[in-house]
């Protein structure tokens, strides 16, 4: 087994940066091996990036076959992200955790829905009633996550965005992941259903487009953090003019949200909120855009340093994944320039190492 030394800035952490490591039988260490070194690779170096919101084994006609799921996957991979919080999946991509040239996977089993309360083909459509033990069955299925999806449009009914379950229906269906180990997410953009998700446990938020200055004090309070995916919200203005006259309050409320975006991400940092950064990718938006999300967030106000620690340090603490630490796998991307200084060095990495091995393009 070769020796691979890295010098440069490793950023083991945003105030803790070390000269030189090495990789050895595929992991990180800090103490100068005994064998030869075979490669020297250099640059600013970071943990491997994490997309906290990622639909692998999902387009937008819905699951896909293997061979596709996989495709994506090292799309992702070759813009630097090495994690994945895959925030639900139609598909069944558990194979892709016996494939150690694909990033790792942190599945939350298929979204739980209601019959005509999300995006078709997407979801395991239940009633109320079946949702305490839906979310049993994919905390057992998935990877230690469970993704819920709080709210959508009710086109048979106010025709506006509508809470899908009572509260106290959540409060015990996150209790019961809970008890099975896993944590919930929930998939929310309106007003409505933060009380009931923060008042039921919800681990974590996914867009939270909907929340207000008070839903922010509450949700940093929690420590519950938000996954803004802007480049999802930037899409709003087009969902707007789909619902057009048929549902004006609908379309309405979303151009809203969709055109404060940037003051509103901006509002969650200040409220003290921890965001992570995910990008969405599966339905309507490509793999591989971590660095374009990035990018969103500093067009939004937040610096390259917030980006940057969204994606890589938090995500990976908040998930009890490693980064850069003694002994861990050698998951990194080493770049030309700080991302911290400019975001837009995401976009080129020099070099991705992914389990002690190069990968990528
Ligand atoms: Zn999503």
């Amino acid at each position: 087994m070769g020796v691979t030394r890295i010098v440069g800035a490793i950023l083991r952490g945003p105030e803790d940066v070390a000269p030189e490591a090495w990789i050895v039988d595929g992991r990180l260490t800090y103490m100068r091996p005994a064998g030869a070194v075979d490669e020297t690779l250099a640059g600013v170096v970071l943990p491997g990036l994490v997309d906290m919101h990622c639909h692998v084994g999902l387009d937008p006609g819905g699951a896909v076959e293997p061979d596709l799921a996989l495709k994506q996957a090292f799309v992702d991979r070759d813009a630097g992200t090495l994690l994945i919080r895959d925030a639900g999946s139609p598909s069944n991509t558990s194979f892709l955790h016996d494939r150690p040239d694909a990033p790792r996977l942190i599945r939350a089993g298929r979204f739980i829905a209601r019959p005509k309360r999300y995006l078709r083909g997407y979801a395991v459509e239940i009633e109320v009633d079946d949702l305490v033990d839906e979310v049993v069955r994919q905390a057992r299925a998935g990877d230690g996550w469970v993704k819920i999806i709080a709210d959508w449009i009710d086109r048979d009914g106010s025709g506006d965005l509508e809470p899908l379950w009572p509260g106290a229906v959540l409060a015990e269906a996150i209790a019961a992941a809970h008890s099975e180990g896993a944590r919930v997410t929930a998939h929310t953009f309106s007003r409505d259903s933060i009380d009931p998700l923060l008042d039921a446990g919800i681990d974590c938020l996914e867009h939270g487009t909907g929340m207000t200055e008070a839903h922010m004090s509450r949700a940093a309070l929690a420590g519950v953090p938000v996954v803004p995916t802007l480049l999802q919200i930037s899409q709003f203005e087009s969902f707007a003019a789909l619902a057009g006259d048929k549902y004006p309050a609908f379309a309405a409320r979303m151009r809203h949200m969709g055109q404060r975006r940037f003051a509103h991400v901006r509002a969650m940092r200040d409220a003290g909120i921890t965001l992570l950064m995910g990008t969405d990718a599966g339905g309507t938006i490509s793999h591989g855009s971590l660095p374009d999300e990035a990018a969103e967030w500093v067009a939004a106000g937040l610096t390259p340093a917030e980006a940057v620690a969204a994606s890589t340090w938090s995500a990976r603490e908040f998930l009890g994944m490693p980064g850069l630490d003694e002994g861990a796998s050698a998951d990194l991307v080493v770049y030309a320039e700080d991302p911290r200084a400019d975001v837009s060095a995401l976009a080129r990495p020099l070099h991705i190492v992914l389990r002690g091995v190069r990968v990528g393009p």
